[in-house]
Order: structure tokens, then C-alpha cells, then sequence
């Protein structure tokens, strides 16, 4: 296996990657999932020509010698049906969203008119046919596809299916994903403090980057770096009926007590990749079962998460219909020089802001070591510096991944090379 870059290592993960069944959710519980199937309209909206304001439905050709003075017959008020026709010289007041009169070809808001003593009204100005009218349909039509398959279900596309009356909604199902962690020096949550571990944050931080995601990950635990202990571990993360995804932090460089990788292939894992070539993450692993997937994170907690956000978070995407599949990026200037060593994508931590044109200035977060997990939970997004690049001078554009936002998009947004 030659040198794989980052990108070519997200193609060859969701090559991999296929969609999830489809279920069947009540709309109070669809929120973030996306629609399986396409969803038609089953009315006209608004079912016939209603009024967008309150005020008075009239004959725009009564008004061609403003101010005019209109007898009002009737009052019509949202969900009513008006009862008689207007005719030359008459009006009817109406509400916004009530039926709009037989003879009326016109709303005038309530503003431009003035209520005379014997009842009739006068209207200050004219208006042209159609004014203030929201035409039969106009929001949508009966039979038409109002919402496609692949969509995000968003609050607004809750409302777009309340308004259809899909009580139900058939969404992909939500990958099952499994979390362990790898190491002797590990100290659980739950343990008590002992000076010579090392806290086990990458289980805690991984599920919470699972969680954002919509999805209620499962925690296994901390595997011993012993080969029996994390073949029972693995095995329980590899069962096809409980997980579709496997995570497992640390253990999968090339340390004589790495026993990831042959671990997994002893259990028929196919191993697609372990290495790529960005930093922090070099050594990050990809592999495949019959069922579902599995992803060899790097120990070092900044590492674990960058490469969750590179390669698990597209495949979880894709899994769940989603068709935007990455971080959203923009572009920022360098509020000062970044020297790199070429040849690894590098993926520094940095804070945005605006200057004063408006344009966004990015900073490092300070200690960009792998180990430097504040560096990264302070951060606002990823600054990407291309493999072949040594660095970048202060002002320099540069393509920064967000990791604040819910704004998703097709593509990854960067290049390997200038
Ligand atoms: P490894 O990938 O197992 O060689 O681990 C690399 C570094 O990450 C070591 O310093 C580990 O102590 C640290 N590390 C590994 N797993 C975790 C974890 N779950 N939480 C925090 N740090 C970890
Ligand atoms: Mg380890």
C-alpha cells in the first residue's frame, strides 16, 4: 500500500459504506433523520385564494379614481366561506387568510382605509388585481413532490410535513456504533485517581462526536493491550447484531503492543488501510467485516478526533441518507506564518474572527501537539495545509473546516496539493 492521502482515504472508506434500512418514525421523533422515500403533497396550499392581510376585499377597477367610498356587505374571518358576491361599489372585510369573495379581485390592507360614521368605508389608494391575494396553490400543489428523498429532516421540513399530515415518516436507520478504548496506562471514569494513568478522555470525546451526529453510541469499555482481552472486546464490537460500527481508540500504530490490526484480522476483519498521510492521525486504520465497519483510531486524543471527523463522520453521514456528507469549510486568512514539514495534510486548530472588512481571520488554538486535547476542544474549526506544502505566510487564504456549526456540504472542500 503506497502513501494514501487524506482524500483518497474518504473515498476509499465510503466505497465501503452503504445505506441503512428503512424504518418508519412518528414525526415528533424525526428530527435530524433523513427522508427515505419522497413526500408528495396530498392538498392545494392555500386550498382556494385567501387574503395575506386584514383589510378589505374589492374590485381593484372600483378604485381607479382614488380615495373611493365601497359599502361593506359582509365579514369574513379565517376558516369562514364567504356567502355573497361583491359586486360595483361594495367590499367585505376580511382577515389574513380568509377566503377570498366571488367579485373580489383585490385586498387592501386595513391601513389605507378609513371607516366612515354610516358604516361604509373609504379607500385611500388603489391597488392593482391580485394585490394582497395568495393565490389558490401557491404554497403547494396536490400530487406534487414536495420534499425528495435524502433531505434532512430540519424544523422547517417538520412543518412542510405536518402540513401534508405525514404523521409518520420513513427514515434510514441510525447506525449502531460501538466505542472501545485501548491501553494499559487507561483510567476509567469511574476509577479512582491514580497518579501514573492516563484518563480515558477518547471514549468520552468520541461518543459525544457520535452524539452530535443524532446517533446513541454504546461504550464497551478499556481493552487491556493484550491480545486475548481485546480479541473478547473486539469480538462483542464485531457482533452483527448489535453494531454496524466499531471504533477503537489507541493501540493501532506499530508498537510491539499494538495488537490492533492483527487482532482485527485474526477476527476476518479485510484491513483497507492503517496509515494516512495527514497530521496529527498517521496512523489510522479502515477495515471492513461482511456486516459493517470498523475504524482503528489513534490513541492521542486530538489525533482520535480529527480522524473521526475525516473519516467517521462522512461514513455515519452516508449511512443515515445524508447527501452533504462533510464539515462545511470556508475560507480564512492566516493571522500569522504556519511552517509545516511537507508531506501530510496538516490539520491545524484554530480559533475564527472577523477583521475589520469583515473578512475571517484564523489563529491557532497554541500547542498544536496531538496530545493537546484543549488546543482542539477550544477550536472553532480545522485550517487544512495541503501535503505539499511547507507553510503558509500570515494573510495567506486558507481552507478551514468547522467543527461548530450544523452546516454540512457535498465535498470535503480541500485538495491535497496548491
Ligand atoms: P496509542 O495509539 O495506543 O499508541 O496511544 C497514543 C497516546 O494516546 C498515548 O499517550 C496514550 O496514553 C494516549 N491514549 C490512548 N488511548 C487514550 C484514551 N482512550 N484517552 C486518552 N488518551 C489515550
Ligand atoms: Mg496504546
Amino acid at each position: 500500500m503506497g502513501n494514501l492521502s487524506v482524500r483518497d482515504a474518504q473515498a476509499r472508506v465510503l466505497e465501503h459504506v452503504t445505506l441503512r434500512d428503512i424504518e418508519s418514525v412518528k414525526l415528533a421523533h424525526a428530527l435530524g433523520r433523513v427522508l427515505a422515500e419522497a413526500v408528495r403533497a396530498n392538498r392545494d396550499q392555500p386550498p382556494c385564494d385567501v387574503s395575506a392581510m386584514d383589510g378589505f376585499a374589492l374590485r381593484s377597477a372600483d378604485l381607479a379614481e382614488a380615495p373611493a367610498v365601497l359599502t361593506v356587505i359582509e365579514d369574513i374571518k379565517a376558516g369562514d366561506r364567504p356567502v355573497n358576491t361583491v359586486h360595483a361599489g361594495e367590499c367585505a372585510r376580511i382577515m389574513t387568510g380568509a377566503p377570498v369573495p366571488a367579485g373580489a379581485d383585490a385586498v387592501i390592507r386595513v391601513e389605507d382605509t378609513r371607516a366612515l360614521a354610516d358604516g361604509r368605508v373609504e379607500i385611500s389608494k388603489a391597488v392593482k388585481a391580485g394585490n394582497d391575494i395568495r393565490p389558490l396553490g401557491e404554497g403547494m400543489r396536490n400530487g406534487q413532490v414536495v420534499l425528495t428523498a435524502g433531505t434532512e429532516i430540519t424544523p422547517g421540513v417538520i412543518g412542510v410535513l405536518a402540513t401534508v399530515k405525514a404523521a409518520r415518516v420513513s427514515v434510514h436507520r441510525r447506525p449502531r456504533v460501538a466505542i472501545l478504548s485501548t491501553g494499559n496506562e487507561l483510567e476509567g471514569l469511574d476509577e479512582p485517581f491514580d497518579p501514573d494513568k492516563i484518563p480515558n478522555s477518547n471514549s468520552y470525546a468520541l461518543m459525544a462526536q457520535v452524539q452530535a451526529l443524532g446517533i446513541e453510541p454504546v461504550l464497551l469499555g478499556i481493552a487491556r493491550d493484550d491480545p486475548r482481552e481485546l480479541a473478547d472486546f473486539l469480538r462483542r464490537g464485531l457482533d452483527p447484531a448489535d453494531f454496524d460500527v466499531l471504533l477503537v481508540s489507541g493501540g493501532s500504530s506499530v508498537g510491539v503492543h499494538d495488537h490492533v490490526r492483527p487482532t482485527l484480522e485474526a477476527l476476518g476483519v479485510s484491513m483497507h488501510f492503517w496509515r494516512v498521510e495527514m497530521r496529527p492521525g498517521h496512523p489510522v486504520a479502515f477495515g471492513t467485516t461482511t456486516h459493517g465497519l470498523v475504524f482503528g483510531l489513534p490513541g492521542n486524543p486530538v489525533s482520535s478526533m480529527v480522524c473521526f471527523e475525516q473519516f467517521v463522520l462522512p461514513a455515519l453521514r452516508r449511512m443515515m441518507g445524508h447527501a452533504r456528507l462533510f464539515r462545511r469549510t470556508l475560507t480564512a486568512r492566516l493571522a500569522h506564518p504556519v511552517r509545516i514539514r511537507p508531506g501530510r495534510t496538516e490539520f491545524i486548530r484554530v480559533v475564527l474572527e472577523r477583521d475589520a472588512a469583515g473578512a475571517c481571520l484564523a489563529s491557532s488554538t497554541g500547542n498544536q501537539s496531538s496530545g493537546a486535547l484543549l488546543s482542539m476542544a477550544l477550536a472553532d474549526g480545522l485550517l487544512v495545509v495541503p501535503a505539499a506544502s511547507s507553510g503558509l505566510a500570515a494573510g495567506e487564504p486558507a481552507v478551514v473546516q468547522l467543527l461548530d456549526g450544523t452546516e454540512f456540504q457535498n465535498e470535503p472542500g480541500f485538495e491535497e496539493s496548491l
